[in-house]
């Protein structure tokens, strides 16, 4: 495995690959790798012949007051996780390259950024929509591989590669979770002890929901409110929010017919979590 953090050379390498018809892979990550971190770049290796993952903490995601100075970061540990997996390339930008003096252009997907996370954290899609444009010009893939633990995020996605006329295949892979539930997350290192129990609150409630549609409830405000009390009695929690979206539009379903995506956003003392689950007819 080579680590390259020189945009330039990365895109050099990748145009060359592209010049020979290599069919080339994208893992975006933010880096200290967990499971489901691996579970994405296993999935890349099965689907291209050559792997790039590339591990950046974008200033530009981040919210003022939020958590980008703390991020957790051990690119030592990462790399050795990497070369494991059999990753070709661990593309390590530095922001000051990424985003030099003078840089002004940003991407904005519309309407699908502003709900859910994006009503909650200004600005943080469209730094996601630039970073994920920029490294897909850097490393030039055929395919991208996303977790769907961030749904909107590779909602977006789909989205902005559509829209541009991007030739790259968007793919989507299933959330992985610790052996309780907890969706595998870099942010999980936050908690302590007794807010890592708190945590499951979030699995708990989407499994609630699943049994609740499963006994035949269709009512968004039924699965809501059953959701929306079990983070209440959960202690050290807040709730940001919980919503049952389209999978596709992401608009809001009042009575679920076929699918709907159950999305959930809660503080669980200092640390944000994100989870979800497709919640289906049978
Ligand atoms: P991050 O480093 O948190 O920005 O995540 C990088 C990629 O890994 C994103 O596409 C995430 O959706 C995906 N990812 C993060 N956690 C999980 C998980 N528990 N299961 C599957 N994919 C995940």
């Amino acid at each position: 495995m080579e680590i390259i953090d020189n945009p330039r050379d990365m895109q050099s390498l990748a145009a060359s690959w592209q010049a020979q018809g290599i069919r080339t892979v994208l893992v975006p990550t933010m880096g200290y790798f967990h499971q489901g971190h691996l579970s994405l770049m296993e999935y890349g290796r099965e689907v291209g012949s050559r792997l790039i993952v590339s591990l950046f903490v974008n200033p530009l995601q981040f919210g003022p007051n939020e958590d980008y100075q703390r991020y957790p970061r051990d690119l030592i540990r990462d790399a050795g996780m990497a070369e494991e997996v059999g990753v070709d390339i661990l593309y390590t930008p530095r922001a000051k390259h990424l985003y030099p003096p003078g840089y002004q252009t940003y991407v904005t997907v519309d309407s699908l950024s502003q709900g859910l996370c994006g009503a909650f954290r200004p600005g943080h899609f469209r730094g996601v929509a630039t970073v994920v444009l920029k490294l897909f010009n850097q490393t030039r893939p055929q395919v991208a591989i996303f977790g769907e633990k961030d749904y909107q995020q590779l909602v977006i996605i789909k989205r902005l590669v559509a829209d541009l006329d991007l030739p790259i295949t968007i793919i989507g892979r299933p959330i992985v979770r610790e052996l309780d539930g907890l969706a595998m997350s870099s942010r999980n290192a936050y908690l302590s002890p007794p807010e890592r129990s708190s945590a499951l609150c979030l699995y708990r409630s989407l499994l609630a929901a699943r049994e609740l549609v499963a006994a035949g409830e269709r009512s968004r405000q039924a699965i809501l409110d059953t959701v929306q009390q079990i983070i209440a009695a959960t202690p050290y929690t807040r709730l940001d929010y919980a919503e049952l979206v389209d999978p596709e539009t992401l608009e809001k379903v009042q009575v679920l017919r076929g699918a709907a995506r159950l999305m959930l956003a809660v503080w669980v003392g200092s640390t944000r979590l994100i989870d979800n689950t497709l919640l289906k007819e049978t």
